[in-house]
């Protein structure tokens, strides 16, 4: 037994993080303010998009893209169903319906193929997922939904720091949702931003998240004069905290170092694991690099079910996790017609995520590989 105790992840928070959140609160101002401005421009500038429209959360990005492209009832949303499950949930946010596409088994994401596959006459757009930081094929995508004719929103959530044909992913998108949640590389606590190209989609995605307002409060509190509001469409209230952002400016500070030492950490791991049959690493695309925000194994022919190995590892303070999920086995989807999904069936069932964060150890891997080398040769 040991009393070793590893998280599959923690959040790097520090001193600066503290102080700067102090900052934000003896300024008076925690709402929406200057400081979520700062943050939207860079990380904007950091993710090479146009322009940043902080928001409460990704999911709340997502919701907002769709509203933005006027997907609506009788509409299909092509989604991955391997996703976390607030990809899906968008899509049913303004009553179209979802439509799952297999994905590919090496990067766990949607491809050209598989997008095609699903697509019909009421497609209007296909949110696809850079899964667990891994890059999807931007260009490809990208290039086909614009010729079938479809919005292409990314879901960013978890590829700050990941690149695609040597840019970082925000770059060409039309419309990518990220998130600061603290299971991120980078967090806010809770937190999202949806970054476009088009200043005039901005503008609107300003005032979608604030009550539908032509003017925001800050202006409005910046104004000499009074200045009278109004409000052109029914809209919401997905605003971030400047509390947040100032959190968020330091982190944006930090993303390079971290993503560089993930990688690092990565790189150890495959070479440890390449060592034992049955277990398949998640890695860089040929197109990209991954920020390896998740870093999952696939179990290809390994002796020992993958629950299980989940039990043993938790056994001996190690807290991994089940592989990425998939929205369609879940109850709230239980009504929609049967589907066949077979790699993100077996990515589901047959991969695990291992802890990787700032604080894990050389020796912390050596214990996490060592335990799975033992059931290895069972
Ligand atoms: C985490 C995550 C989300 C949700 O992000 P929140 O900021 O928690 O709303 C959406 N999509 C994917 C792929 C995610 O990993």
């Amino acid at each position: 037994m040991t009393d070793r105790k590893i998280p599959v992840m923690i959040p790097m928070l520090g001193e600066e993080e503290a102080q700067a959140a102090a900052e934000a609160v003896r300024s008076g101002w925690v709402a929406q303010g200057p400081r979520v401005a700062r943050f939207e421009q860079e990380f904007a500038s950091l993710v090479g998009a146009g322009h940043g429209v902080a928001v409460s959360s990704c999911t709340t990005g997502l919701h907002l893209s769709l509203v933005l492209l006027g997907v609506g009832p009788g509409d299909e949303v092509v989604v991955p169903s391997l996703s976390f499950i607030a990809t899906a949930n968008a899509v049913r946010y303004v009553g179209a319906t979802p439509v799952f596409a297999d994905v590919d088994l090496a990067t766990g994401n949607l491809t050209v193929e598989t997008i095609d596959a699903v697509r019909t006459p009421r497609t209007r757009a296909v949110i696809a997922v850079h899964q667990g930081g891994v890059p999807f094929d931007t260009v490809g995508l990208r290039k086909a939904a614009e010729g079938w004719g479809i919005g292409l929103v990314e879901d960013a959530a978890c590829a700050a720091g990941s690149t695609a044909y040597g840019q970082p992913v925000g770059a060409g998108a039309a419309i990518a949702a990220w998130s600061f949640h603290p299971r991120k590389v980078i967090t806010t606590g809770e937190g999202g931003m949806v970054t476009v190209d088009d200043a005039g989609q901005a503008a609107r995605l300003r005032r979608l998240r604030e009550h539908g307002m032509n003017v925001s409060a800050a202006d409005r509190h910046a104004s000499k004069q009074p200045v009278l509001e109004a409000y052109l469409e029914t809209a919401y209230n997905y605003r971030m905290t400047d509390i947040q952002a100032a959190v968020g400016l330091v982190q944006l500070g930090r993303l390079a170092g971290l993503v560089a030492q993930r990688r690092e950490l990565a790189a150890r791991y495959q070479e440890l694991l390449a060592g034992i049959d049955g277990l398949v690493p998640v890695r860089d695309p040929a197109y990209g690099q991954t920020n390896y925000q998740s870093f999952w194994v696939l179990l290809d022919g390994f002796p020992v079910g993958r629950d299980e190995v989940l039990s043993e590892l938790a056994a001996r303070g190690v807290s991994a996790r089940r592989g990425i999920m998939a929205a369609h086995l879940e109850p709230a989807y239980s009504d929609m017609a049967p589907v066949s999904l077979p790699v993100t069936e077996r990515l589901t069932s047959d991969s695990l995520i291992l802890p990787l964060h700032h604080a894990l150890t050389a020796d912390d891997q050596d214990h996490i590989v060592g335990i799975l080398r033992e059931l290895a040769s069972r």
